[in-house]
């Protein structure tokens, strides 16, 4: 099922995708179903927005592909390195990407993202499929000359619009097999696939629930493949997933 979160000018709502139309949702079908008020809606005639809020988190995972690691000098990682962006960060699909003053290069990282349905503590890799509420893509919007210069990551990875996500949520999306592709401007700059992480999703859910709890709403950035780089002012970055759709969003200064 593909979830939408949706404005027509008015408060956002939820919608099943359907071919073309959105099934109208009467609430967030996180917390109160999939009860639908009987409305369809063009998906053409509708914004989408960000297809969640994350209520408490976004944590990511650093260096989770081995050439990526490699592409920035690092080694990989023994555990899974893990960092927050704040809930702020979050954009939806179609929003600019706004780059801050206090950076002179800001790079795209295209990645999956996971959508956590219900609260999650100590959970087993074998148990960490019946936490996921389903997944979307992301891009992991960094200032890298503030990373490396400041030495922790919360301001380079942490600015307003830093995390674009969506288009929607799939619940029912496959990891094993898939890929993700960044463009910028139409060219391919970044082409991974999921089975080369190096901590898988089962991995990353039980190392970060075994540190944090995790509730409905939270959203895991499940790290970029190489081929990172920057993004300018008047770019349009895209992050494809067959299956999960394109999260494209404009770049401006
Ligand atoms: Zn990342």
């Amino acid at each position: 099922m593909k979830i939408a979160r949706f404005s027509t000018g008015e408060d956002p709502r939820y919608g099943i995708l359907d071919d073309d139309e959105l099934v109208v949702l009467s609430g967030d079908p996180m917390f109160s179903g999939f009860d639908t008020t009987g409305e369809r809606i063009p998906v053409t005639g509708v914004r989408l927005l960000a297809p969640v809020i994350p209520r408490s988190k976004v944590v990511a995972v650093g260096r989770n592909y081995r050439e990526h690691a490699a592409e920035l000098g690092n080694e990989v990682p023994a555990e899974p390195l893990i960092f927050l962006k704040p809930n702020t960060s979050v954009i939806g699909p179609g929003d600019a990407i706004v780059l801050p003053k206090q950076s002179e290069r800001v790079e795209y990282e295209g990645e999956l993202a996971v959508i956590i349905g219900s609260i999650a503590k100590n959970v087993s890799r074998a148990d960490a499929d019946s936490v996921i509420f389903g997944y979307t893509i992301a891009n992991d919007v960094t200032a890298r000359d503030l990373q490396k210069t400041d030495g922790q990551w919360t301001r380079a990875k942490g600015f307003d619009t830093f995390c674009p996500l969506g288009p929607i949520i799939e619940t029912e999306f496959t990891v094993a097999g898939g890929t993700v592709e960044t463009l910028v401007n139409g060219e391919v700059k970044q082409s991974g696939r999921f089975d080369d992480m190096v901590f898988p999703v089962d991995e990353i859910i039980e190392y970060i629930s075994s540190v944090f709890t995790l509730l409905p709403g939270d959203v895991i950035l499940t790290g970029t493949p190489s081929g990172i780089g920057p993004i300018i002012d008047g770019d349009s970055v895209e992050v494809r997933v067959p299956g999960l759709g394109t999260l494209r969003n404009p770049v401006r200064a």
